[in-house]
């Protein structure tokens, strides 16, 4: 049974951490911010995002979000040292992709928009919201009168989907990325040897976060918002996104 990590073998986990001077790495939606109902909504409060600048300061900080890179940035309030979007396919310093992978890619979800177009009624009826991040496709649900359907009719449009394509579920969601696209996992294990640390915390709390608790070396740390999901591999857990303000004041804790 994983830990809280407000408990002594979840602050001993912090403190060997921090001493490693770690990449610090978040997820955005259900993380840094809460969930809300309108994705546009989303906002870091401003107690969070103070602490995470004055973190900043000491060590590199890194957002790893399904978003967006220009969608997320104005919603921080900070500004972190690298950030990347699109689930880790989205890399503003360095392409993620191979130019010609990336081609391919786009021609691929190409073909998948014009099966959007033409299912256009069908998805708005039943309350499916498209959002196009070029790199990745994401079809909400959470506006839907009933989700059950909803998700049916994004799995009907989905069926014999190239399999250069892959899609993966999150909280009423579900993305569409380039099969060979770089997960969070890639992403964090690239950030650690690009922000030359010895070791990263990671927080999440999504399906699209198993990568990087899966991937993580023994001696990271990382931490799952919520603890609705028995089967996550993240080691420690926090009970809501509310705690993540707690948190960050114990890691600037052991800074001084
Ligand atoms: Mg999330």
């Amino acid at each position: 049974m994983k830990h809280h990590l407000f408990t002594p073998p979840g602050q001993q986990a912090l403190e060997a951490v921090m001493q490693r001077r770690p990449l610090l790495a978040f997820d955005f939606d259900g993380t840094l911010a809460p969930i809300v109902t309108r994705p546009d909504d989303a906002r870091v409060a401003i107690g969070v995002a103070h602490r995470l600048e004055q973190l900043a300061e000491h060590l590199p900080v890194a957002i790893v979000t399904g978003r967006r890179v220009d969608d997320v940035a104005p919603r921080l309030g900070f500004d972190p040292h690298y950030i990347i979007g699109n689930h880790g396919a989205e890399d503003p310093e360095q392409p993620a992709l191979p130019p010609e992978v990336y081609i391919a890619l786009t021609d691929k979800l190409n073909a998948l928009r014009l099966k959007i177009e033409t299912s256009a009624e069908a998805l708005a009826s039943a309350g499916i919201q498209v959002e196009d991040k070029r790199h990745s496709l994401a079809f909400h649900y959470r506006l839907a009168r009933d989700r059950d359907a909803a998700l049916v009719t994004i799995e009907t449009l989905l069926r014999g989907l190239d399999p250069a394509l892959a899609s993966f579920g999150g909280k009423c969601v579900v993305n569409v990325v380039a099969a060979d696209a770089p997960d969070k996992g890639d992403a964090v294990a690239m950030l650690v040897a690009r922000s030359k640390s010895d070791a990263a915390m990671f927080v999440g709390d999504d399906l699209n976060d198993e990568s990087v608790f899966e991937s993580a070396q023994p001696h990271w740390l990382t931490v799952r918002i919520g603890r609705d999901d028995p089967l996550s591999r993240a080691r420690f857990y926090l009970d809501t996104h509310s705690e993540v303000a707690t948190m960050l004041q114990k890691m600037l804790a052991l800074l001084r």
